[in-house]
Order: structure tokens, then sequence, then C-alpha cells
């Protein structure tokens, strides 16, 4: 892990993102206000010019100023809780840990923060029902290599966001619908697992360039 590697899965991530926009916007349009995919447009975009001016960063730097700026400069649900992951990504920063064991104590502890300033957990119909069972699976199954870890993170992700079609909101803009948000994917879980998507494909075509 380090400032070049972090900055390309973001640019992956952004690319992954542009395009499912039309679907991303369409979920929060049927039960939210519409504005998530440009929330998620505006962070990505804030981190990644932010590639230069973090240069000379160290990693929980670069986690640390990220989720700053995604704080400051993004709005939404989202615009919170990806700077509260990002920020807590940050703080459990372990550098005697190697890249996969810290990325996913990491991740783990940043989910728990969202689940914290979120109020929320497992089953309200969220992003953090994407992001729970992936973090939780990659906890269990941490001596896995990474590529086995990726290739089955791509699985429970896409799992966590199909399940939110019957769910009943209960947090959120969408939890306004009540009973009629059921129905719907929610946008939150779409756009998390496009980009856990993007990142396990960026490790398994790094892996496969490696060997
Ligand atoms: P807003 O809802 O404020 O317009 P966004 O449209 O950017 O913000 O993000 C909406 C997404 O945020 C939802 O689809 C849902 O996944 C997530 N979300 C909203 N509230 C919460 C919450 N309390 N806990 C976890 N996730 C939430
Ligand atoms: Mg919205």
């Amino acid at each position: 892990m380090n400032h070049n590697i972090i900055f390309k899965i973001f640019k992956e991530i952004e690319i992954s993102i542009n395009n499912e926009k039309e679907i991303i916007e369409r979920l929060d349009q049927e039960i939210g206000d519409g504005d998530h995919i440009f929330n998620l447009q505006r962070g990505l975009k804030e981190c990644l010019v932010a590639e230069d001016e973090l240069k000379n960063c160290n990693i929980p730097e670069i986690f640390k100023k990220l989720g700053l700026k995604i704080m400051t400069n993004v709005g939404g649900s989202s615009g919170a809780l990806y700077s509260t992951l990002l920020l807590n990504m940050s703080k459990n920063f372990e550098p005697t840990l190697n890249d996969k064991n810290n990325l996913i104590e990491m991740f783990h502890a940043g989910v728990m923060a969202m689940k914290k300033i979120g109020r929320s957990d497992l089953g309200e119909k969220t992003m953090l029902d994407v992001l729970i069972p992936v973090s939780l699976f990659l906890k269990e199954n941490i001596h896995y290599d990474s590529s086995k870890l990726s290739k089955l993170s791509k699985e429970v992700a896409y799992k966590g966001m199909l399940a939110t079609k019957d769910l009943i909101a209960t947090k959120g803009r969408a939890s306004y619908l009540g009973k009629r948000s059921k129905g719907h994917i929610d946008p939150g879980a779409k756009s998390s697992q496009v980009a856990i998507n993007a990142i396990c494909d960026f490790i398994l075509n790094y892996n496969k360039e490696k060997v």
C-alpha cells in the first residue's frame, strides 16, 4: 500500500461509479432525493485532485486528509458516512501489520464507526447492508489470500446490495416512505457495492500482473 496505489484505486472507483451513474441516480430518485450520485462524484473528485498535494504524506495521513476533504466538501448522509470511514481507517492504521491484515482491520474499524455515527445496523436498508457483511467476511476469512478474498468479497457485496430490495428502510430519507421503500434497491448499497467491486478488481489485476 502506498500513495500511488491508493490513488489508482480511487481512480478505479470513480470510473466504476461513473459507469453506473444512471442506475445510482435513478435509485436515489425512487426512494431518496436524487443527489446521491452527485455527492459521490463530488467526493471522488475532491479526493482525486489532492493526489499531488498528498504526495509526501504517509498512509494514515492520506486517509485522514481525504476524510477531512469529504467532510468539508460533500453533503448528504453519504458525505458524513464516507468521511467517517476514511477518518477511522486512518486512526486504525497499524504499521506492524502486512497490507492485507492492516486493510481488513482498518476497514472493519471504519465500518463500526459508520454504524455508530449513522445509528444504524444491518437490515435497515442502507449502504451498511453491503459494508457490514463485507467487513465481517474479511475478518472471518483473513487467512485467505488476497485474490480469494477479493473474488468472494465481490459476491458478498452483490448479495448484500440485492437484499436491500426487500427491506423496509428504517434509516435515512428512504425511511420516510415506510413500507413503500420496499421493492427498490437502496442507492447507497448499490454505490458501495460498485466501489467494493472496483477495489476487488484492482487487487485481482494487481495480483495477476505480479505473477
Ligand atoms: P441523503 O440521503 O442525505 O440525500 P445521499 O443521497 O448521498 O444522502 O446518500 C443516501 C444513502 O446514504 C442511502 O441510500 C443510504 O445507503 C445511506 N444512509 C442514509 N442514512 C443512513 C444512516 N443513518 N446510516 C447508514 N447509511 C445511511
Ligand atoms: Mg440523497
